[in-house]
């Protein structure tokens, strides 16, 4: 028969090897081992310390109300600072007791303290207190020491185990937080990571990705240009020590039935032995790099349009005027000139756009406020256009007394003679064009509507937008460029206000400009 002591000795062994083998969070190892020590050894209390940052910490207790805790710092306040088993030496910890004992209201204390050696590391202290008197025996010692070995172990691989959840969930949080798509998969193509903004560019949540094959993922709308993963991976891609990454650009297929660009780089992850442990995808979202793509070739083929057709014509007209075998009458010239004027005027209000839409873009808009009459404004410009239409009827509709905005003059006559002007341009066969100022108690409201040919629903949404023309016979008859309608937004964005357009087919198009009211303080 074991004596009792070796029994006990059995089933706290065996407690601990549990422990070791549960993988627990470290507080619950650091309990169960305490709490085994303290019964194993009929104590009455027991503590462990851990070095935590250079210093000694107390990380577990049992039997120690916790009020008195600190009461024990001064004991680990004498520990050896390092962690070297050959150089460590416990104090002497029993007279210290007694003194803390007596603070602690615990009564005169005895003890013993035992480090805690793991891979030639001391990874932790255990201290166990008894009532004074009932002193501590050899097998006591030898018992505790068996058992701070094992004990030691468990403290190892749970902070092992820690640090590992920690590194994993600083790892997830690195990848989550990552502005591109990332996928890991394993050799044989499941998905083993899936990070959050791939969620976001594939329309489909994590948990449901994980698991499932990269290509129920990776789903192309047409096939890329170059090799995918699959085709370059039949070609021995990727060679092993190799760090060549794949690169495959095209438009992938989102849950939800949408396609969104991508750029998708695999790298190839090996082990020592050369073999492929995971392939890692990084897929780059590249909507607004083809958006400005598209921006760039539409300005190119706008600018050169629209530069080129007054070019040629100034050209046209000024050589056919110095032309020595020909002579013009007054009446020709005066004509060829004022041609070449007017083209001349579209050239300089050309560049002025793309001037004003480059600053508006490097965010230099700046406005000259003051406090601007906007009837006064709108009677002004009237004038001005009806001198350039027969066919159209121009009215201001101003109640008396309307209020002033504050704003920048110049900036708001280009907002209304860019309105007014294109009520002229998209209403060719004349009619009414009004612009009414509706007074509101926090909001002045103008509205410029025409009868023209009126904007389809599914441009309606576009029309502010950079270089948008809608498609059509008659906007290919009429000149323009698309930026009217941006600046004007841009320039009624800048004043604080908001630009509508409302349209019903062949019923002509309203467009209203909200600006807020001026409370007559000019600091505001
Ligand atoms: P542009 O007139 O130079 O083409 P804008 O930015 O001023 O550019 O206008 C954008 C598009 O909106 C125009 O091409 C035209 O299709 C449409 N649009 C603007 N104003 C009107 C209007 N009053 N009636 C019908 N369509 C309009």
């Amino acid at each position: 028969m074991l004596p009792d002591f070796r029994v006990r000795q059995r089933d706290y062994l065996l407690e601990i090897s549990r422990a070791i083998t549960e993988q627990l969070e470290l507080p619950t190892v650091l309990k169960r081992i305490l709490q085994a020590a303290v019964e194993l050894t009929a104590g009455q209390a027991g503590l462990i310390a851990l070095r935590e940052g250079g210093r000694w910490r107390l990380r577990a207790y049992v039997g120690i109300p916790e009020q008195f805790v600190s009461a024990f710092d001064p004991l680990l306040a004498d520990i050896p600072d390092h962690d070297d088993p050959e150089r460590f030496e416990i104090p002497e910890v029993s007279r210290r007791l007694q003194r803390i004992g007596a603070v602690a209201s615990l009564g005169l204390l005895t003890g013993v303290g035992l480090p805690m050696i793991a891979r030639r590391e001391v990874v932790g202290l255990i201290f166990i207190l008894r009532g004074y008197g009932n002193q501590f025996s050899a097998n006591d010692r030898a018992l505790l020491s068996s058992f701070a070995v094992q004990a030691a172990i468990a403290v190892h691989n749970a902070v092992l185990y820690q640090q590992v959840s920690a590194e994993k969930r600083r790892l997830d949080a690195v990848l989550d937080a990552y502005a591109d798509g990332v996928l890991i998969i394993d050799p044989a193509g499941k998905i083993t990571r899936f990070n959050r903004a791939l969620s976001t560019l594939t329309a489909l949540p994590a948990p449901e990705a994980l698991g499932l094959h990269h290509d129920d993922i990776i789903r192309w709308a047409h096939r890329p240009a170059g090799p995918d993963l699959n085709a370059a991976m039949a070609d021995g891609w990727p060679l092993p020590g190799t760090t060549a990454p794949l690169y495959v650009e095209g438009d992938l297929l989102r849950r939800n039935g949408g396609i969104v660009p991508v750029g998708i780089s695999y790298a190839a992850v090996f082990d020592r032995e050369g073999r492929l442990v995971n392939v890692i995808a990084d897929v780059h979202d590249m909507t607004r790099i083809r958006e400005a793509e598209e921006l760039k070739s539409t300005f190119v083929s706008v600018v050169s349009h629209e530069l080129k057709t007054p070019v040629a014509l100034i050209k046209g007209y000024a050589e056919t005027l110095s032309r020595e075998d020909a002579t013009w009458d007054r009446e020709t010239v005066r004509d060829s000139l004022a041609v070449i004027i007017d083209e001349a005027d579209r050239l300089t209000e050309l560049i002025e756009s793309l001037l004003d839409a480059s600053r508006l873009q490097s965010g230099d808009l700046k406005l000259n406020l003051s406090e601007v009459a906007l009837d006064v404004l709108a009677r002004q410009l009237i004038e001005k256009f009806k001198t350039q239409t027969t066919r159209h009827t121009l009215v201001a509709d101003f109640p008396a007394g309307f209020p002033e905005v504050l704003g920048d003059e110049e900036r708001l006559r280009q907002v209304l003679s860019n309105l007014l002007s294109n009520a002229i341009k998209y209403a060719p066969n004349g009619g009414e064009i009004r612009v009414r100022g509706i007074s509101k108690p926090d909001a002045v409201e103008l509205r410029v509507s025409d009868e023209g040919a009126g904007i389809a629903a599914h441009d309606l949404p576009h029309v502010f937008d950079r270089f948008y023309r809608a498609e059509g016979d008659l906007t290919r008859r009429v000149k323009g460029t698309g930026l009217g309608l941006f600046l004007t937004r841009a320039i009624v964005k800048a004043h604080g206000g908001e630009i509508r357009a409302d349209s019903e087919p062949n019923k002509g198009a309203t467009f209203t400009v909200t600006l807020p009211r001026y409370n007559g303080d000019l600091a505001s």
